[in-house]
């Protein structure tokens, strides 16, 4: 059977390199090119951006990025397995594809990229907010990469994106929200993947802003909100006790009410509230 790229099919791909997935390293792979192109192109204009991509795993996504026109693809994958046949895609897109055998929880990858810089990745489960976190977190802002394309499952994509009042409201959504555009842009079914997951998944594309969408000090904001969404039954004023003795006042200040619950408070409240905090040292 041939392919829109020239190489094997990924079915032909995993029964040549035998690789069977593993649950310990979070593998359901996506075995249809024209979905993983999709995605590709869900992560924007890749002509003339470096992409950095998580867990390649048999390629899949990989060859979607190439075939879609990225500039240079640093993938890194853990599974040691999955080298051979990384190495036969990137024979076939000379010098556009670097691959890493590593964790990428260990790996210092600016330095492999020039900007811009894209991210887009089907992410293991088990590292995906560890992940997602820390590009949210650098040391400052803007960060190294122009956008996030990610595959999530789909209870975690709903938590990035939610609004005030929701369920899924809370930390994440904040973090990524303060200074981010999120939104999803496909969601998939289990059989999407092989083998199927036991949930649905949903790709987030992250864009990120030129500056926060409200001032705050980041370090400020992830304590209050961590404080706050500790109990999210609890009142703002019982959660936030231990923040500063004049809590009621800061509250009232950012335009809180003291017995408003966290899952109701906006993002702009939340900054309003740190700031209040800074200011009242
Ligand atoms: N991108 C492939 C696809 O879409 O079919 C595979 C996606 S699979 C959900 C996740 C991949 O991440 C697996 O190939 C797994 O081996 C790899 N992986 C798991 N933990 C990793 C880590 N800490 N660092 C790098 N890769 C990891």
């Amino acid at each position: 059977m041939s392919t829109i790229d020239g190489l094997p099919p990924l079915r032909d791909v995993i029964a040549t390199h035998d690789l069977r997935a593993k649950k310990a390293l979070g593998q359901n792979f996506l075995l249809d090119l024209n979905l993983t192109a999709r995605i590709a192109r869900s992560a924007g204009d890749l002509s003339g951006s470096d992409v950095l991509e998580i867990g390649p795993g048999p390629g899949g996504l990989t060859r979607g990025l190439l075939a879609e026109g990225a500039r240079h693809v640093l993938a890194i994958e853990k599974d040691s397995r999955a080298m051979a046949a990384l190495a036969e895609i990137a024979d076939h897109y000379p010098g556009r594809l670097e691959v890493m055998n590593a964790d990428a929880l260990e790996v210092d990858v600016e330095a492999h990229l020039t900007p811009p810089i894209r991210i887009c990745a089907n992410l293991p489960y088990n590292v995906g907010t560890e992940l997602l976190t820390r590009w949210l977190t650098p040391k400052t802002w803007p960060p190294f990469w122009t956008s996030l394309t990610l595959m999530f499952q789909r209870e975690v994509a709903n938590r990035i994106v939610a609004e005030p009042g929701s369920k899924a409201y809370g930390r994440l959504a904040i973090l990524s929200q303060w200074r981010t555009d999120p939104r999803i842009v496909m969601e998939l079914p289990p059989e999407a993947f092989t083998p199927a997951p036991k949930v649905h998944s949903a790709v987030v594309h992250l864009t990120a802003l030129p500056e926060p969408r409200f001032p705050a000090n980041a370090g400020t904001l992830s304590r209050v909100t961590a404080m706050a969404f500790q109990q999210r039954r609890k009142m703002m004023r019982a959660s936030l006790k231990g923040l500063h003795p004049e809590v009621e006042d800061l509250l009232t200040s950012a335009g809180i009410k003291p017995t408003d619950r966290p899952e109701t408070v906006p993002l702009e409240k939340f900054c309003a509230l740190a700031r209040a905090v800074d200011a009242a040292g």
